[in-house]
Parts: structure tokens; sequence; C-alpha cells
């Protein structure tokens, strides 16, 4: 990942963890009566587990700035483990801070909410756990035919039930409620998670922005080409190598919104063209959607060309594999002056797309592809590695594995880590 990410990322968690917590449990420890010195660390542990709490439901909104910062990827991994995290905490408050009565009823739901929704999440939320857990990857295949992605949505939102009842559980302790500088943050901070959470579900196009399917054909085996057209005045911030989410709200079974790469490097007033691989009831139910007709368009999101940019590349060497490479076409015809090698694999049995794609940039003198059934060889990708390394920027897109291995490999033969990108398709 790129240096000025890498900061970034860093910084993040470090606001995340340490930051954010600190100014309730320093007006918390201010007020909190000298009676309830021997509970006050599990009290302090609760409290850190709401913050997290709060933050975990706001990434969830999928803020942009967030996304341009670190990666949406990365910032559901935050999402994900701050969750673990908090849980992990409210259960040792929950254990240290004995209570009774409704205060205990309500703390007691809202764990057991938790930790239900954080099992079934950890194998149906979490493609950077899964991805990691070949047990995991293995129960979620199994269990997913059951589980559709939808239904997991919906689950998930029961977090929000759970949130609520800790927020009544701590309105019902009245020596917390005596500490009102404390209380002041506590309700700023639920009052504003909840405000940008509406906002993010509610607010004028929050599905994205209305704009025409106007193409919709099969152009390889289970791949579908959608073509969109934009409405004129379309304030859509769209880059190179970018993903959109779309939804089709008035179409049953399909108002989930989900993430798709541009083909193109659209300028105002092009078409998107997004490539599909029909792997669920989502991407298969394309085939039978009629065009035209209304498609939702929310986006961009990646950060493909800003590791270029922020990078000043002088040449770009890719290394896409199946409909991984999807996004890297995009980044190549956004990038036409930069020299290009680009390593485009697919597996036995399937085809390559977009073929006149590259054999129109196979004319540019500064643009090369390799094109193969079957994994590259390490060495033979290695020799084609240049002398000047400065600039040179790597940018895979593929299966996790096979993104994974050769960020390894570029790594091992002396890339720094801020050169090379991979942008996995799930989170
Ligand atoms: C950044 C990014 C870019 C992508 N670009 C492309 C692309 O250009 N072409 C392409 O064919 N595929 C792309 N995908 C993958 C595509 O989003 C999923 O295949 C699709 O959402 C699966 O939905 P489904 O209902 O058909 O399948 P399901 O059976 O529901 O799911 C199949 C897999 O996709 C995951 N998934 C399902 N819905 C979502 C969602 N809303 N958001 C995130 N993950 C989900 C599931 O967890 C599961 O692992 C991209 C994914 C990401 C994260």
């Amino acid at each position: 990942m790129l240096k000025k990410h890498s900061y970034a990322l860093g910084l993040v968690w470090l606001v995340a963890i340490f930051v954010l917590p600190m100014p309730f449990l320093y007006t918390l420890s201010s007020g909190l009566p000298a009676i309830y010195n021997r509970m006050a660390l599990p009290i302090m542990l609760g409290v850190i587990a709401y913050v997290w709490m709060l933050l975990v439901i706001y990434i969830g909104t999928k803020p942009k700035w967030l996304d341009r910062l670190i990666g949406l990827p990365h910032a559901y991994m935050l999402h994900g483990i701050l969750s673990l995290a908090a849980l992990v905490l409210a259960f040792f408050h929950k254990e240290g801070s004995p209570s009774s009565g409704l205060i205990k009823l309500t703390g007691d739901y809202a764990f057991n909410l938790f930790l239900g929704l954080a099992l079934y999440s950890m194998i149906f939320m979490a493609g950077w756990l899964t991805s990691r857990v070949p047990f995991l990857e293995r129960l979620k295949k199994r269990l997913e035919r059951l589980f559709k992605h939808e239904i997991s949505v919906w689950l998930h939102r029961l977090n929000l039930l759970a949130t609520l009842l800790i927020f009544i559980h701590v309105q019902l302790i009245d020596y917390i409620v005596a500490i009102k500088p404390f209380m002041l943050l506590f309700w700023l901070a639920s009052v504003g998670v909840v405000a940008s959470y509406l906002w993010a579900k509610f607010k004028p196009k929050s599905e994205g922005i209305r704009a025409r399917l106007v193409g919709n054909h099969a152009i390889a085996e289970n791949i579908r080409e959608l073509v969109i057209r934009l409405p004129e005045k379309a304030k859509l911030q769209l880059r190179s190598g970018d993903y959109v989410f779309i939804s089709f709200p008035h179409l049953k079974g399909m108002g989930e919104p989900h993430p798709f790469s541009l083909v193109n490097s659209p300028k105002t007033g092009d078409p998107l063209i997004l490539a599909i691989r029909g792997d669920g009831d989502f991407t298969r139910a394309l085939a039978n959607i009629q065009q035209p007709t209304d498609v939702y368009v929310d986006g961009g999101f990646g950060l493909y060309q800003s590791v270029i940019d922020d990078n000043q590349a002088k040449e770009l060497m890719i290394v896409g594999g199946g409909i991984g490479v999807v996004p890297l076409l995009s980044v190549v015809e956004g990038n036409p002056d930069l020299k290009t090698q680009f390593f485009y694999t697919i597996k036995e049995g399937s085809s390559f797309i977009y073929a006149d794609k590259f054999r129109e940039w196979d004319k540019r003198p500064q643009f090369t592809s390799h094109r193969q059934v079957g994994r590259f060889s390490d060495a033979y990708i290695l020799e084609h590695l240049p002398e000047e390394r400065e600039n040179l920027v790597v940018l895979l897109g593929g299966p996790i594995s096979m993104g994974r291995h050769w960020q390894k490999i570029f790594k091992e033969a002396g890339l720094r880590s801020d050169q090379i990108y991979f942008e996995e398709f799930s989170w």
C-alpha cells in the first residue's frame, strides 16, 4: 500500500483506539464517586467498548472520505476488528461490574445480541477474516446457499438494536448519569452517529444517482457487460480503476447495492461500463434484467489511481487474474502515457475478456501485454522487472490468494510495500 495511505491507516487506527475514547475516559474518571473505584476499570472498559461500537456503526455507512484515505477494504477490516475487540471489552465489563434489575437485563441482552451477531458476521460478513482462515472460508461456502448476503446485511443491522440497549443501560445507572460532562459527550456522540447513519440511509440519493441501464449482454461464459448512462449533471467523482455500487430498488431481490469495478475510464458524458461474473443471486439475476431500465449508482470508490498519482509513477507492472482484471483495464485506459507491462492470466476453461482492447493497446510503443492460461511463473514475471524501479508501481487484481502471492514475491524482489497495491474483491 502507498506510503501516504499507510500513514493514514496508522493514524486512523491510532485515533480509533486511543484518541476517541480518551475524552470519555477523562470525564468519566474525573466524576466517578470514590465508592465505585473498585469497579472503575471494568466501567472504563465498557465505555471504550461503546465508543468503538459507535465508530463501527459510523464506518458501516461507507464514508467516501474514509475510502479515499485508506480504502473501503481496510475500513471494513477496522470495522470488524474493532467490533470484536469491543465485544471482548464488553465481556470484562460485564464480569467486573455486577448489576441487577433493568440495568443487568439491558446489558445482558445487548451483550448476547452482540455475541451472536459477531459469531455470525465472522463467517458471513468478514471477507478479510474468512480469506485468511481456510476453515471459516469452507464453512461460509457451505452455508452461503442458505444465508444469502442480503439476509446477512439485515441481521447485521441488529447491532444497532444492541447499541440502543447499551444506550438505555447507561441511562439507568444514576451515578453515571450524574457525571454531566461525561453524559454530554455520551449524548453528543450517540446522537451524532445515529444522525450520520440515518443521513447515509435516507439522504436524497442515498442509494446513489438514478441512471439508465442501456446495455446488458454476455461477453463471455458467465460474464456480462453492463452499460450505464449517467444523467447529464451527475456528480459522481470517478477515477480510473474505481468501483461503484449499483442497485435496482424497483426489482425484487436487486435492491441491495453491490460493488463492481469500471472497465473504462469514464470522462464526463461517457457511459460507465461494468463487466460482471455471475457468482451469486444478484450477479446471476442480471441476465434477466431488460434494458433500458433505471439503475442506481453510487461512487466512485477505490485507490488504484491514488497509488499511481501519489507515487508519481513512470512505469506500471500490472498482474490481473480472472474477473479481477476489470479495474486494471480502466487503469490502462486512463493512463495511456505510462509505460505498462500487463500480465493477464485466466483459469483453464475460461476466456480472456476484452481481447480487442489488448490488441489496440499492444500497438502502443509503451504497452506490452502477456496473456496466459494458467498462472505465470514467479521467474517469468520477475525477469520483466525493470532496472529502474524508483517510480515503478505494481498493481494487482484477482483472487485473494493470487494477490497475496504476488505481493510477497514483489516484496522479496526488493520492491517497497508502498509500490505495490492490491484491491481485493471482498471485505
Ligand atoms: C471492490 C470490489 C470490486 C468488485 N468488482 C467486481 C467486478 O468488476 N466484477 C465482478 O464480477 N465482481 C466484482 N466484485 C465482486 C462482486 O461485488 C460480488 O461478486 C457480488 O457482490 C456478489 O453478489 P451476489 O449476490 O451475486 O453473490 P453472493 O452469493 O451473495 O455473494 C458472493 C460473494 O460476494 C460477497 N458479496 C455479496 N454481496 C456483496 C456486497 N453487497 N458487497 C460486498 N461483497 C458482497 C459475498 O460475501 C460472497 O463472498 C467486486 C467486489 C469488490 C469488493
